[in-house]
């Protein structure tokens, strides 16, 4: 007898008809008989046990018991109303009840049929209650009722319809009754074997109906791995196809600049951390392939050295570099630390943003043509289509998220050869989702901070406390220290928002009339914004009071004050970019986070982090597992080509590193010596992904 097509339509699944068929497909995307599969239940309850009345306790979650209604009767009256039936096995007289349904769940059951009861027990009134339970009679039996019983999720309109988690449990048990050939395996014998995997078909059966938790256990664990597995050898099959494909400028000299600058103009002796993300990106460059790596970096941990350490190789090769910015103030800082850094070394370094015009502009323009500026530092005005170099060898990209992914492609679009790309940013991504995300790019880390920071001290202060909160500050700047004080902007409510910062700058104002305060937000001109931020950044203001435009990478060392108003609206990343504003020099910092009393469970653990640590990987991960990976920024522009049914980058870190290493050590050995055993994987890539991303597009 031939196969059944798992791809069949599901409205020839016995049970399920065109009409049932539409809804499954509309409302819960089970279009074919192999997506029903693949719709696993969210739990099990064990029903391997059948209870006598006798053994009941009240502290039992879940009891199955097996016997006969006696009789119904109608108890009270109003919102007490309630259909009692009176339940025996034979030894004691259990209560089931209903509140909702009574005519309905009256006309369905009858007396002295043998049934099986399933609820929670209650003790109450002199015997045992079970309310709202569910019934089957006892003849009617499945297979999964003498175990571990699936619970599927069923969207309400769908319950409507009079589909509900028992209406799947028979759709399923149906469609394995009918399969009678094993489901075909997608992995090789050999990955099966070394991990002491559960066969596809094996698995798939026990997600719906194990036999035991353990066996649950197995086939998820076998799922999630196979899931994870193909994400990596997609990655990292198509990151192999780039670099074949796409060669690179050979920059093979490390030379006079870099080693002047190395041996005579560093302020500081880098970290090993730097050392070691600076030498990753020298062996990139001197292999022929073009470089496209992400430096991830905490907060102050010092990627603008490693950036401009990075161009002087180009420039010692004969190359120009760029690096753009996400804001003007960025820029200029970048522009100002580069020029101080580099001091009378012949390195003409020159800024391009919306605000640099006329003469000025041109003289930059024909510069960057004749091969005259070696380091352009600008914003997205960097990307225009009139700015071109003689010798364009190395893009840097700082604070990536800020940038879509057609923004940067246009740094490097229309040369022969593109220049090779870094990306930087001070999001921390958790390794094993930095994995997946950013598995088209390389990744190095600067996971040290230079030595002699001193960790942000941070608090949590009510509202209410104002006061003593005002008292601090003006501590630190009675010792010349300056503060920011930072509102939150969401769109749907600027309006409420910016009066929060308007009257929060007014209730400064009068407790420090003798300071000077700026202020920040995204409402004002470019022109004047960059004016209040530069009286701040020159010393000129003592209290910077701003929304978030402040965020991203701004450099005021000797702000050590960061007072957060209304913290509970911030997501973590972005309390932890903040945060990172201060803490840059010598002196003790401290980030103050302001709520009201009232704040829900999230907030409040959101709050405790912050306090305990100061670690942005750390941070990463909590903010994961708070709020799961899909939401954290930056990670919009996934790598992932197909969708997680059961794994989770969040929980399943471990998991992915291992599927990771074996995805590797497969490609590794293929390009030796294909194996045939790995057919089967390659066959399973291309129904996964049939249309891998065109490199060429995108860098
Ligand atoms: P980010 O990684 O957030 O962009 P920056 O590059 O702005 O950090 O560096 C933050 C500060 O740390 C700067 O003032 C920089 O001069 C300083 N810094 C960078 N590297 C070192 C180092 N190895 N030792 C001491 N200070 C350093
Ligand atoms: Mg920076």
């Amino acid at each position: 007898m031939p196969g059944i097509d798992l791809n069949a339509d599901i409205k020839f699944l016995p049970g399920v008809g065109p009409q049932r068929g539409k809804l499954l497909k509309e409302q819960m995307n089970i279009s074919t008989l192999g997506d029903l599969l693949l719709y696993y239940p969210y739990k099990h309850i064990d029903r391997s046990r059948v209870y006598h009345t006798y053994e009941l306790s009240g502290d039992m979650p879940f009891v199955q018991l097996r016997g006969q209604i006696l009789s119904f009767t109608v108890e009270g009256v109003g919102r007490k109303r309630r259909l009692v039936g009176h339940f025996t096995d034979g030894h004691e007289v259990v209560d089931l009840v209903w509140f909702n349904g009574i005519d309905y769940t009256r006309r369905n059951y009858r007396e002295h049929v043998d049934y099986i009861v399933f609820g929670k027990p209650t003790f109450f009134g002199g015997r045992f209650n079970i309310t709202h339970p569910d019934i089957d009679p006892a003849d009617s039996l499945m297979l999964s009722t003498m175990g571990m019983q699936p619970y599927y999720s069923v969207p309400d309109k769908v319950k409507k319809r009079g589909i509900n988690s028992r209406t799947l449990e028979h759709l399923t048990n149906n469609l394995f009754g009918m399969l009678k050939e094993a489901l075909p395996e997608t992995l090789s014998p050999s990955i099966i074997g070394r991990f002491g995997l559960m066969s596809r078909d094996e698995a798939i059966r026990a997600m719906h109906y194990p036999k035991s938790a353990q066996q649950l256990s197995q086939a998820t664990y076998r799922l999630k791995f196979e899931e994870l597995f193909f994400v990596q050898l997609n990655i990292l099959k198509t990151t192999q196809e780039r670099q074949k494909r796409v060669s690179g400028y050979l920059f093979s000299r490390v030379g006079q600049l870099f080693n002047d600058f190395y041996y005579h103009h560093l302020p500081f002796p880098l970290t090993e951390a730097q050392k070691r993300v600076i030498r990753e990106m020298h062996g990139d460059m001197k292999t022929g392939r073009q470089m496209n790596r992400l430096l991830q970096g905490d907060v102050g941990s010092g990627k603008t050295m490693v950036a401009l350490m990075t161009i002087l190789i180009a420039l010692d090769n004969g190359f120009q570099a760029v690096i753009m910015a996400p804001t003007e103030i960025l820029a200029e800082q970048h522009l100002a630390t580069f020029q101080q850094l580099l001091g009378d070394m012949p390195v003409r370094v020159e800024l391009l943003t919306g605000t640099v015009k006329g003469k000025r502009r041109k003289a930059v323009l024909e510069g960057l043509e004749a091969g005259d500026v070696h380091i352009l530092v600008g914003t997205h005005a960097v990307i225009e289509d009139n700015v071109k170099f003689k010798r364009l060898g190395l893009a840097i990209i700082d604070e990536q998220h800020r940038f879509g992914v057609a923004q940067r492609g246009k740094l490097w679009s229309g040369y022969d050869m593109p220049p090779h790309v870094l990306v930087m940013t001070a999001t921390p991504i958790p390794r094993t989702l930095a994995m997946t995300v950013y598995g088209d790019l390389d990744v190095s880390v600067i996971d040290e901070l230079p030595p002699g920071r001193k960790p942000v001290k941070t608090l949590h202060q009510y509202d209410e406390r104002r006061n003593s909160l005002y008292h601090e500050l003006r501590t630190q700047i009675g010792q010349g220290r300056q503060a920011y004080v930072v509102y939150p902007l969401i769109k749907e409510s600027e309006r409420i928002d910016l009066k929060n910062l308007e009257d929060g700058y007014e209730q400064l104002r009068q407790a420090f009339p003798d300071l000077r305060i700026s202020k920040v937000h995204g409402k004002m001109k470019p022109s004047e914004k960059d004016e209040q931020m530069r009286l701040f950044a020159s010393g000129e203001t003592q209290i910077l009071v701003a929304t978030t435009v402040i965020e991203v990478g701004v450099n005021v060392p000797n702000a050590s004050v960061m007072i957060i108003e209304n913290a509970d609206r911030f997501g973590l990343a972005q309390l932890h970019q903040l945060r990172g504003r201060v803490g840059r020099g010598a002196d003790q910092s401290y980030c103050i986070l302001v709520t009201g009393y009232n704040l829900g469970q999230d907030t409040r653990r959101r709050i405790q982090i912050m306090t305990e640590t100061c670690d942005g990987f750390e941070i990463a991960e909590e903010d994961m597992k708070l709020r799961g990976p899909g939401d954290l920024e930056g990670t919009q522009q996934s790598g992932i080509a197909f969708e997680l049914h059961i794994a989770n980058l969040g929980k399943d870190g471990q998991i992915v590193q291992q599927a990771r290493d074996v995805a590797k050590e497969v490609l590794a050995r293929e390009s030796v010596c294909p194996a045939a055993e790995n057919t089967v994987l390659w066959q399973r890539l291309r129904e996964l992904n049939p249309n891998p991303m065109d490199w060429s597009q995108i860098s």
